[in-house]
């Protein structure tokens, strides 16, 4: 069969990969614990899933407008000005088939072949795939836990070419729930506008922070830069709705009208009952977002004390998400390493470990190399302290065997 180009320069979602295999393992009979999935382990609301039924039993089951609901735009406007300080038309904001379909609708629209796209590492699986599917070129600014997995200005600065067309700000970010503070987010800024290029904030981590880190995306930065920043979101990762597809951005007119032409030609509205769920999230009791948080953070803690008690493991203690992304580097040094390599014989060191957790410990965990740094790495941590408890004892067991 021949295939376009396009889809041949797309890598299979190794998180999804990791997701599939253990359900696959599990399905088999195999005590597999799965620390590999992006969404949190709690059941979506009840005052969200009645909103859903209410709009299912009166009838609310067919075609809505492609960008979505009015009622959802005004939801998300009101959300916008509650949580996050900033004021959107609702001419100004669309409806997506989730945050990830947000992402893709705006690379497509935005980019011709051979833009370039600025993407700070460790990136989100999809943040690359994405670019190119739309003919860009991801451009890689490479940090580490050192620098607290943040770009600077400069390195900013260096990246900026007159094919940029924008920079990808995911902050807490997927997969190091690495946080930037208002200040660096203003310095951010100025290079930013100075450039010309968009700011795209990708925020749908933004109520998952922990301690006295105060959430700001850097549309917040000024009046300027809002104007200059399309601002992601979702309902998928605050209220527990990953299966409902819903996500959304804000930003300006003339893109989201562009964004809409694409959509009532491509997916046409997200599902109506998705939407209608989503408005009594946004706009309904907010207190089960806190609930959620506080039992992540109670694992927060566990998960990265108990992470940097194993031997060769360095774990970033995260502002914000529900991810850690230890670094491993000092394990490929071990001993019994050679062996994992010469077993698994994969071309990174993160996937060979990766493999080696799974058969020896029964831990599915996602290598680092697939969110660009193959010294590191990822697991999720929305799943229960019993799981989070086992999964620890079992990963230290297989690296000690490597000492
Ligand atoms: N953005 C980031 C950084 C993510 O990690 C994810 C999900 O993993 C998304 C966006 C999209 O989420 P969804 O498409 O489920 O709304």
């Amino acid at each position: 069969m021949k295939f376009s180009d396009r889809i041949l320069k797309v890598k299979p979602s190794p998180t999804l990969a990791v997701s599939a295999m253990s359900a696959r393992l599990k399905a088999q009979g195999i005590d597999v614990l799965s620390f590999g999935s992006g969404e949190p382990d709690f059941d979506t609301p009840q005052n969200i899933k009645d909103a859903a039924i209410k709009a299912i039993a009166s009838g609310k089951t067919k075609y809505t407008p492609s960008g979505g609901i009015p009622e959802l735009k005004k939801a998300i406007a009101d959300k916008f000005r509650r949580d996050n300080n900033l004021d959107y038309k609702l001419s100004e904001i669309i409806v997506n088939c989730g945050g990830k379909h947000s992402f893709y609708n705006l690379m497509q629209v935005l980019l011709n072949d051979g833009d370039e796209v600025i993407i700070p590492s460790p990136y989100w699986v999809s943040f690359p795939a994405m670019t190119e599917l739309a003919g860009g070129i991801p451009v890689i600014i490479d940090t580490d836990a050192e620098a607290d997995f943040k770009i600077t200005p400069e390195q900013l600065k260096n990246s900026i070419t007159p094919k940029t067309r924008a920079v990808v700000i995911n902050s807490p970010s997927n997969p190091t729930g690495a946080a930037y503070s208002f200040n660096e987010l203003k310095a951010l800024s100025e290079v930013i506008l100075e450039a010309g290029i968009l700011a795209i904030s990708d925020d749908i981590y933004e109520s998952i922070v922990y301690g006295d880190f105060k959430f700001t995306s850097i549309a917040n930065v000024s009046e300027e830069m809002r104007r200059n920043t399309m601002v992601l979101n979702g309902v998928s990762k605050s209220y527990s709705m990953t299966g409902w597809r819903i996500g959304y951005m804000a930003g300006d007119e003339d893109i989201i009208k562009m964004v809409d032409t694409l959509q009532g030609q491509s997916t046409s509205n997200p599902a109506s009952i998705s939407q209608y769920a989503a408005v009594e999230a946004l706009s309904g009791d907010q207190s089960v977002v806190a609930e959620m948080v506080k039992a992540f953070d109670r694992r927060r803690k566990f998960v990265v004390e108990g992470l940097n008690s194993i031997p060769g493991f360095d774990c970033y203690n995260p502002e914000g998400s529900f991810y850690v992304f230890p670094k491993v580097e000092e394990v490929y040094k071990f001993p019994g390493w050679g062996k994992v390599e010469e077993k698994y014989n994969d071309e990174y060191k993160s996937s060979s470990l990766s493999a080696y957790l799974l058969e020896e410990a029964k831990c599915a965990v996602v290598p680092g190399i697939g969110f660009g740094n193959d010294n590191y790495f990822r697991i999720s941590f929305a799943t229960s302290d019993e799981i989070l408890k086992e999964g620890l004892i079992r990963i230290r067991g297989a690296i000690e065997k490597l000492l």
